[in-house]
């Protein structure tokens, strides 16, 4: 469920927002998950993929953008993109929702590990739950080693819980406060 990727992400956010293009990274967090979306709410049916070496990708609402290789050449390019258009173009209403925020700069680079590490953190936590993730897309068909039901039951929890202890520390290893910042 995507909104719950909200709690890890806040978690992470908090902890270094400075070093974070908060756009980019919720983007990347959040967004990735358009592709099982437009399935579930568009009825769009899975398409068929021919893989690399061979065969066809296993047909899931994960099977295109939940892997590390998708989420660094096609999910983290896309988000950074947004990012930036949404900087150039959003700026006011950024500033309307976090009034007297600090606009920070950040490079295009920075923008895309922030990107990244969204796109990653989302898929730590799904690749624990769903069958349909293929680390070897668009590759290989590797069946998911990573299903642990403890893992994922837990991260809400603790998620949840660490929120108050990520924003201790993190006001006190960056400067400002997270939601003064921009972007
Ligand atoms: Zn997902």
């Amino acid at each position: 469920m995507t909104p719950f990727h909200v709690l890890p992400a806040l978690d992470v956010y908090m902890l270094f927002y400075r070093r974070l293009n908060g756009l980019a990274f919720f983007f990347g967090t959040l967004l990735i998950d358009l592709e099982p979306v437009i399935y579930l709410l568009f009825g769009v049916p899975f398409p068929q993929v021919q893989l690399l070496f061979g065969g066809f990708a296993r047909q899931g609402y994960h099977m295109i953008t939940h892997n590390p290789f998708s989420i660094i050449v096609l999910v983290a390019p896309s988000m950074v993109l947004l990012a930036k258009l949404t900087e150039s173009f959003g700026r006011r209403a950024l500033y309307a929702l976090f009034p007297g925020a600090e606009w920070v700069h950040y490079s295009w680079f920075h923008t895309y590990l922030s990107a990244l590490f969204g796109g990653f953190l989302h898929l730590g936590w799904d690749i624990t739950l769903h069958h349909d993730v293929n680390v070897g897309f668009p590759f290989v068909d590797v069946l998911n080693p990573f299903i642990n039901s403890l893992a994922y039951s837990l991260v809400f929890p603790i998620s949840l819980i660490m929120i108050p202890i990520a924003y201790i520390i993190g006001k006190r290893i960056n400067q400002g406060t997270p939601f003064k910042k921009l972007p």
